[in-house]
């Protein structure tokens, strides 16, 4: 054998090892990966469907009222005796949802009660029915001190060169996480056209402002018309670069996407949308199709999701759920650590859940599925990545890195050369 065929032989045979290594570390998630239920599974699929006959058949209302999200929205289920007739509750969730009602708000969609399963910690459970548990748990009503964040309007300034417009506190569903409960209040209300004006104006007069945010509540709860005419208005204020929509509504209530909402939100290019999913049952079919009709009308989509005890806190579930999110073209973007919200702390994991997460994310799976891990700091002091410790130590010439198998390895860290400097002095020499 010559020399040749024998390094082609030998790096063969390394590369074949490396790759049955590489398959040895998928292993534990391939096992677990079809235990966890998604919404594209055929299982949660029937069951969904099971679910949506026996809501239409206790609101009497047919297909078509299905696929009207006004519908949807008009027949929130808020009050126990119409959930009794769909979800079968025992008698704690029953004393929790009357305990709990007095207190907070809630409300579901038909919609998002049609994924629920019969568990009774399921992740859709836990999202949208109340629990005794928010009744106790210590936490402040608004850890980032927003309410001290408004200049003008109803404007969230935190940043340098970007804001949030506060549209309205209408959502599909009273999120039992939700970050802004305190907004969430005892009625719907949509921001008055008067806070809107005052809000464009003070865009207009702070040109280093080029990126608006526009959430509440849900940013698409607003009505067309409404939503038209501000993305208008913003759209034409020439210091501002894209403008982003905070929405919920591709997981609670996908039907809001309509052909007459994207034709409006393609007259505003470039338009954002972030949205929430938390679990990969809320990745469905229907949900897939309103984030593909997004897409193709050239709308970018971003997912941030809560990191939530007992719906997510889980590294396969979290890896799951951002592979099937990038199957719709969402990008998987920020993982949010829960903040100690008033009601909500019993969803607060340790940040050791959140590093575990992405410790198991990173290498595991494509780049694009893996999002950054976000605390938000007290007070209104900003969004800080947590992550892993790749960089060990840094020298002034080399650094010493951990790589995502754990291999520590030296890397040089050259001076940065004058480039000018650097050509000129390779001219001469050639
Ligand atoms: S959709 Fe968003 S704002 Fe509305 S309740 Fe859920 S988390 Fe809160």
């Amino acid at each position: 054998m010559n020399n040749e065929k024998a390094n082609f032989m030998d790096r063969k045979k390394i590369a074949l090892d490396r790759a049955s290594e590489l398959k040895d570390r998928i292993q534990d998630y391939i096992d677990i990966k079809d235990t966890i239920p998604t919404g594209m599974s055929p299982e949660q699929q029937k069951q969904q469907k099971e679910k949506k006959e026996k809501i239409l058949s206790v609101f009497n209302a047919t297909e078509e009222n299905w696929n009207d999200y006004k519908w949807q929205f008009n027949n929130r289920i808020s009050d126990l005796e119409t959930l009794l007739k769909i979800v079968p509750l025992d008698e704690e969730d029953i004393n929790a949802i009357k305990n709990v009602g007095q207190k907070y708000r809630w409300a579901v969609s038909p919609y998002y009660l049609s994924l629920i399963s019969g568990k009774k910690f399921g992740p859709i459970k836990l999202q949208s029915i109340p629990m005794n548990v928010e009744l106790m748990g210590e936490g402040m009503d608004d850890p980032m001190a927003e309410e001290f964040t408004n200049p003008a309007g109803s404007i969230t300034r935190r940043y340098p060169d970007r804001l949030i417009i506060n549209v309205t506190n209408e959502c599909a569903m009273f999120c039992r996480h939700c970050q802004r409960r305190r907004n969430i209040g005892t009625c719907d209300n949509h921001t008055s056209k008067k806070m809107l004006i005052e809000s464009i104006e003070y865009i207009k007069s702070n040109p280093e402002i080029r990126d608006v945010l526009i959430t509440g509540g849900d940013a698409l709860a607003l009505p067309d018309e409404t939503l038209d005419w501000l993305l208008g208005e913003i759209h034409a204020i020439p210091t501002v670069d894209y403008i982003r929509l905070g929405t919920r509504v591709l997981v609670t209530m996908p039907q809001r996407i309509t052909d007459n909402l994207v034709d409006i939100l393609k007259k505003y290019p470039p338009i954002y949308i972030n949205t929430q999913f938390n679990h990969p049952m809320e990745v469905t079919r229907e949900a897939k199709e309103a984030c593909d009709k997004l897409s193709l009308a050239g709308i970018p989509l971003g997912n941030q999701t809560v990191l939530l005890n007992g719906v997510n806190n889980n590294k396969y579930v979290m890896r799951l759920l951002n592979q099937e999110l990038l199957k719709c073209r969402v990008r998987p973007y920020y993982i949010f650590h829960a903040k100690k919200v008033t009601g909500t702390t019993h969803f607060n994991t340790s940040i050791d859940d959140g590093i575990e997460i992405m410790e198991y994310l990173r290498g595991y799976t494509s780049g694009m599925a893996i999002p950054t891990y976000i605390i938000n700091a007290p007070g209104g002091n900003g969004k800080t990545p947590i992550s892993p410790q790749y960089l060990i130590s840094r020298g002034k010439n080399s650094i010493k890195i951990r790589t995502w198998e754990g291999k520590v390895i030296d890397y040089p860290n050259n001076p940065t050369v004058d480039i000018e400097n650097l050509v000129r002095q390779s001219d001469s020499a050639v």
